[in-house]
């Protein structure tokens, strides 16, 4: 048996609907446990309702990764690779490495892995490990993507988290690095350079992968904005799709070098230009239907719950400048990657700047992460990413 962490009367039912989140205020008496043990978390009669990492010092104390209540699991380096194995085996059948070589593989909470990320690129993958109970895992991680054929292994340790979570990994490759580096990956047929270690976040944004390629559908011979391009995923997909021109625009120069070189790669720079400048900026200075599709894809505003109304302003202010200055029948895609804004919120707030514009605006489709990034339907937290075409008239 693992130490026990006891809940207060009333606070298991969460649990026992699949929430993965014990917060502090739940805790009725906490177990003889060090950072990132594995615990029996208990009702307050005793009864064991799951398992989980904890974390004295946080204000998630425990995540949970295994809901069954036998006394007897252990959770060892078999349960673990099987584990492992099972949210590869739930992926690899999707993608053709011909067309997509590049998906997410673990999704922390959206496979029951709380704590861990992995990115494939190609034969690399790319691991974050969030919390110190995932960080134990690193071995039989990996052990077993080895075994899987993934040939080089890349950690990558976020330097906030590590204050929090008491992690105590340095970032860096396990494996000797690939041989021709930066990465480069394919996705839907377009090339991209990935460099994970200087790039942001594991190197690439993954779970837009689904989202670039209705881009490319809609994008023929409209003159588009990529705002908050970062490398130029979404560019590369409209260029490809047949716009007339495309202006990538991001605050970080290497950001934009790179989207420059992918458009190199795919042989589509003819009509692409590149803007190092801050987006709410640029947009202000924009003319007025200059661009007849944009596309927003700002980085999280809202980090915590605390942060929402600050972030809502930010949000509205830059879709009320894109509804204004859209060309007449324009297509515009939005999307908001904080999880603390929830999809009726964010809904909420393009009505509010639709209103204030005074445009007609349709919603066309809603847009969400893609398969290799699941959601647990006991965590709605999960369900971070969301946006909607719209079309602007
Ligand atoms: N759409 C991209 C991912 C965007 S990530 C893709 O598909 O790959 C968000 C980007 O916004 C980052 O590249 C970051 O450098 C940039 N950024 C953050 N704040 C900005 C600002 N105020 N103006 C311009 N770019 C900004």
């Amino acid at each position: 048996m693992y130490p026990k962490l006891i809940l207060q009367k009333g606070r298991e039912r969460p649990v026992l609907l699949g929430h993965p989140w014990i917060f502090s205020g739940a805790v009725l008496t906490g177990p003889q446990a060090s950072e990132g043990d594995i615990v029996a978390v208990c009702d307050h009669k005793q009864q064991l309702l799951a398992h989980g990492f904890y974390s004295p010092a946080s204000q998630i104390r425990c995540r949970l990764f295994d809901f069954s209540s036998q006394t007897s699991a252990r959770f060892g380096d078999d349960y673990w690779k099987h584990r492992i194995l099972q949210a590869l085996a739930l992926r690899r059948p999707w993608f053709d490495p011909e067309h997509t070589n590049a998906y997410r593989l673990m999704h922390a909470e959206g496979d029951r892995m709380p704590g861990v990320i992995a990115d494939a690129y190609d034969q690399s993958v790319v691991v974050q490990l969030l919390i110190r109970g995932s960080e134990r895992l690193l071995p039989i991680l990996a052990s077993t993507l080895n075994e899987a054929g993934f040939k080089h292994l890349y950690l990558k340790q976020k330097s906030i988290t590590r204050h929090i979570e008491g992690l105590q990994q340095e970032s860096g490759w396990l494996t000797p690095p690939p041989p021709i580096y930066p990465i480069t990956i394919r996705e839907h047929d377009c090339l991209f350079e990935v460099d994970p270690v200087g790039g942001q976040k594991t190197g690439f944004f993954l779970d837009q992968r689904e989202n670039r390629w209705l881009v490319g559908q809609y994008s023929q011979k409209r003159r588009v904005l990529n705002a908050f391009s970062y490398t130029g995923g979404f560019s590369v997909y409209a260029l490809k799709g047949g716009a007339t021109s495309v202006d990538s625009v991001d605050s970080s120069q290497p950001a934009i070098d790179q989207a420059q070189h992918n458009a190199q790669l795919n042989n589509l720079q003819k009509n692409h230009r590149t803007i190092t400048a801050d987006c709410f900026d640029f947009l202000k200075q924009s003319k007025p239907s200059e661009y007849d599709m944009m596309i927003l894809d700002p980085p999280a505003f809202a980090k915590k719950a605390s942060a929402v109304p600050n972030a809502l302003r930010g949000y509205k202010e830059l879709n009320l400048e894109a509804m204004r200055k859209i060309a007449p029948g324009g297509l515009l895609f939005s999307f908001s990657c904080s999880q603390a804004i929830d999809p009726l919120l964010f809904r909420k707030m393009l009505f509010g700047a639709a209103v204030d514009a005074r445009r007609q605006v349709r919603l066309l489709h809603y847009l969400g992460q893609p398969a290799d990034h699941p959601v647990d339907i006991g965590h709605p937290e999960g369900e971070y990413l969301k946006g909607w075409l719209m079309a602007v008239d």
